[in-house]
């Protein structure tokens, strides 16, 4: 007898965006994003929003810990409650939603995401206000499958969930993923089309914004 074929998880290929909601606050659901040792707060979907597919990123939740296995750092992070004023985009709607505590947002919802450990150390602040003063930082456990986050094409950064697509991004190696249209491409041709991305955008609109970009948050400008 033949060995059964092993059966594909019925998780894997489209699974659901987690969010998180709660009844006791008033906020559009969220989403969790992840690169390697860094989390965000995303929003699941566009929402209207004047730019839809640039603008999902809420804020970071953490700085990166490069102290911890990365194996750890895949559901562990520490949650800075100063990394909310690194807020991508100042619209009035991303102020209205940052307005509520991340760890609120991560605790209280309905559909269980995340847990504190218990440990609690000091970090800088991150908001320039504060001029580095020491705050009280939570490690946090996810506790949901990496499945359920929302993902960002590494390529032409856009997000999941877009209008009416449902169709989940795959991972492209090295902690990455890529939408479908990328993957077609193949790397190489979406490396180029990549770099040549940033000269495009100054092209066709020299107010363009920066968009928002998991894998390079050192672009999230700080609203100071
Ligand atoms: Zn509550
Ligand atoms: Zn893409």
């Amino acid at each position: 007898m033949s060995q059964p074929t092993t059966p594909t998880s019925p998780s894997s290929p489209q699974a659901e965006i987690i969010q998180l909601c709660s009844r006791h606050f008033t906020s559009i659901p969220l989403s969790l994003s992840r690169f390697k040792r860094q989390w965000f707060l995303t929003f699941p979907r566009t929402y209207g929003l004047p730019d839809p597919d640039s603008q999902r990123i809420v804020c970071a939740l953490n700085s990166p810990d490069y102290s911890t296995s990365s194996e750890h750092a895949r559901n562990h992070f520490w949650l800075n409650p100063s990394c909310r004023s690194q807020r991508y985009n100042p619209s009035d709607i991303t102020t209205k939603h940052s307005a509520v505590s991340p760890i609120h947002l991560l605790l209280d919802s309905d559909y269980p995401v995340a847990r504190l450990t218990g440990r609690i150390r000091s970090e800088p602040s991150n908001d320039p206000h504060d001029e580095g003063k020491q705050i009280a930082c939570y490690e946090v456990e996810v506790i949901t499958s990496e499945d359920g986050l929302l993902r960002q094409c590494y390529y032409c950064l856009s997000w999941e969930a877009a209008g009416k697509s449902n169709t989940r991004f795959c991972p492209g190696g090295n902690d990455i993923y890529w939408c479908s249209s990328c993957e077609a491409s193949g790397w190489v041709l979406s490396t180029i089309r990549k770099l040549r991305l940033p000269d495009i955008l100054t092209w066709s609109d020299g107010d363009e914004k920066p968009r928002d970009n998991l894998y390079s948050p050192t672009r999230l400008t700080s609203t100071g």
